[in-house]
């Protein structure tokens, strides 16, 4: 299939803002696809990406070397695409621009396919030791020699993953229904099981309903997380369980989910990204503590500071990042995983068990040692033991406690009323950021205050709740700038638009009824607290949830009273 067809569906999708359009463009264009090989990549390329995120393969392609691609192929200066920037605004468009200037096409110039595009794009993921930029920058050299400008343009966003088509999942699972006419439900569920949306698609296209029907868990693909609510205290959690339930401590680490198939162990953040590497020690432990040939488990890993106390959750993010010294890490921050559930036991798929048994089975094989252990528990009616217990938690530091329905099934996806959280503070948000301004005298330099967003999944927009400028030490305000100002869409004045893509985590004294902002809520007094790389936006707070809090609030603010 030619790849400018790919890129009409580019254009069309970036020219409207419906998201009923949107959707149709996407399942007229899948439809029209009969190679099932095809089926399986597509949805990625649509999305903008070419991996999905769990998969451990990535580009690895910096906008230098791009330009040097793009300039090789061309015979166009790299300053000169550089430069360009300044006016367009976008690579994409640059690298269009110079396409269009090329002095000379290649007597045997191809059409571009989509296979070779995608082929093309593996061979650059997988290359990798000496001289790799070298055969990176031949490659792609290769592709843009061949491409038209408005490939180029697509060709560049997809390399970067700049795509801003305003397609996301939700979009896509809609279309691959429209398409094959298969219901989202099982489209959705057929996701939620997999995390992989080209499997899906074949699979609707392939084997309808039925098919999506009979999808399973499997190893090596990730699940989506269950997640859970906030509950205002521990009597209002035991109410709303039926007056029995599980309480666990909740750990304040990051959630991994855990594939082992014999001495294959993967292991997925919560945004279901591959850390294997980064956490060799873990590997180890599971390959050794934990009983079954075959497993799916989940756990929050902790890093654990002196007299074994937790430390903050952004310890972990750091052993996840890095890539290399990963030994000294270790000895700088230890880990200890702390698991919870089971998803799936030697053949057998465990999420349509209950509770209860799913812990049963984690007993089973489990075996706890050094840096390997299960959530500390207490099955209970009892809201004074409970209750002790929550205490207990926080006095050895940890966050507060899960509350779990003892009969409830694991909901991929879902944040639903069968997990509850208690902590004591109130419930900090993760929100996106989506603007940002200017900051004067000293720090004109850099952004210095930002527009958060709160998801509405329902349109598929971020709306604003508020600005935070505090919290941030110099260094993150640097940091922050740096981050953002590739994802600047617009600026005016001193404001800038910024696409929401980066989530943080922010404290803050109240929630208020406001109709300044579209959202109808705005933060007073939010304060910077963490960077949230464990999260998608898609997975920051939705409005739905600040509304919640907002209860929550009034109703513990009228019990003081
Ligand atoms: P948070 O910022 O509170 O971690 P979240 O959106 O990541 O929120 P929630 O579903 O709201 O997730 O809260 C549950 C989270 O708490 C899980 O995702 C997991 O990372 C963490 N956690 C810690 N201990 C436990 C436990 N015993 N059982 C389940 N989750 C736990």
């Amino acid at each position: 299939m030619k790849y400018i067809e790919l890129a009409g569906l580019y254009q069309r999708l970036e020219k409207t803002t419906l998201k009923t359009l949107k959707t149709k463009y996407v399942a007229e264009f899948l439809r029209g696809v009969e190679d099932p090989k095809l089926l399986e990549i597509l949805p990625y390329l649509i999305l903008g990406k070419v991996f999905p995120d769990w998969d451990e393969r990535e580009l690895g392609v910096g906008e230098k070397l791009l330009i040097k691609a793009v300039s090789m192929a061309t015979g166009v200066n790299a300053e000169e695409i550089e430069n360009s920037v300044k006016d367009t605004g976008d690579l994409g468009e640059s690298v269009a621009l110079a396409l269009k200037k090329r002095k000379q096409r290649s007597f045997f110039s191809q059409p571009l396919t989509i296979e070779r595009v995608y082929g093309t794009f593996v061979k650059v993921a997988e290359t990798s030791g000496e001289r790799s930029q070298d055969r990176k920058l031949k490659y792609l050299a290769n592709l843009y020699m061949d491409a038209k400008p408005e490939e180029g343009k697509y060709l560049t966003r997809t390399i970067l993953g700049t795509m801003r088509t305003g397609v996301a999942e939700g979009i896509l699972r809609d279309a691959i229904a429209e398409a094959f006419k298969v219901k989202a439900e099982l489209v959705e569920r057929a996701y939620m099981l997999t995390s992989d949306f080209g499997y899906v698609t074949r699979t609707a296209k392939m084997e309808g309903n039925e098919g999506l029907s009979r999808v399973q868990i499997q190893v090596g693909k990730p699940i989506r997380p269950m997640l859970a609510q906030v509950a205002a205290n521990i009597e209002e959690a035991l109410k709303e369980m039926g007056g029995k339930a599980a309480f666990e401590i909740k750990y304040d680490g990051a959630r991994v989910q855990v594939h082992k198939d014999g001495e294959r162990v993967t292991i997925y953040s919560r945004r279901l990204e591959n850390v294997t590497r980064s956490i060799p020690e873990v590997v180890e432990r599971i390959k050794e503590y934990i009983k079954a040939e075959k497993a799916i488990v989940e756990g929050e890993l902790v890093a654990v500071g002196e007299n074994d106390r937790p430390r903050p959750f952004q310890f972990v993010l750091r052993r996840f990042r890095r890539k290399y010294n990963i030994e000294e890490m270790i000895e700088k921050i230890p880990l200890e995983l702390n698991l919870f559930d089971i998803l799936y036991v030697n053949g057998q798929g465990m999420i349509d068990a209950q509770f209860r048994e799913r812990r049963h089975s984690l007993e089973e094989i489990v075996e706890e040692g050094e840096g390997i252990r299960l959530a500390v528990q207490l099955v209970t009616d009892d809201a004074g033991k409970a209750e002790e217990f929550y205490h207990r938690a926080l006095e050895l530091g940890h966050e507060g406690v899960m509350v779990k329905r003892l009969d409830s099934v694991y909901e991929p996806g879902n944040r639903g009323k069968k997990w509850l959280k208690v902590k004591p503070t109130m419930e900090n948000l993760d929100l996106v950021i989506i603007g940002a301004e200017w900051g004067e005298g000293r720090r004109s330099h850099v952004f210095a205050s930002y527009l958060l967003g709160a998801y509405d999944p329902g349109q598929g927009v971020f709306l604003p709740v508020g600005k935070v400028g505090s919290g941030f030490t110099d260094e993150d305000l640097v940091e922050f700038t740096k981050m953002l100002k590739p994802l600047v869409i617009r600026e005016e004045g001193k404001n800038v638009e910024i696409e929401p893509k980066v989530v943080i985590q922010v404290t803050y004294q109240e929630i208020q009824k406001s109709p300044k902002y579209e959202s109808g809520f705005a933060l007073r007094f939010p304060r910077y607290v963490a960077l949230r790389e464990d999260k998608t936006p898609e997975e920051a707070d939705t409005l739905e949830r600040i509304a919640q809090l907002y209860e929550l609030q009034e109703r513990f603010k009228a019990g003081r009273k």
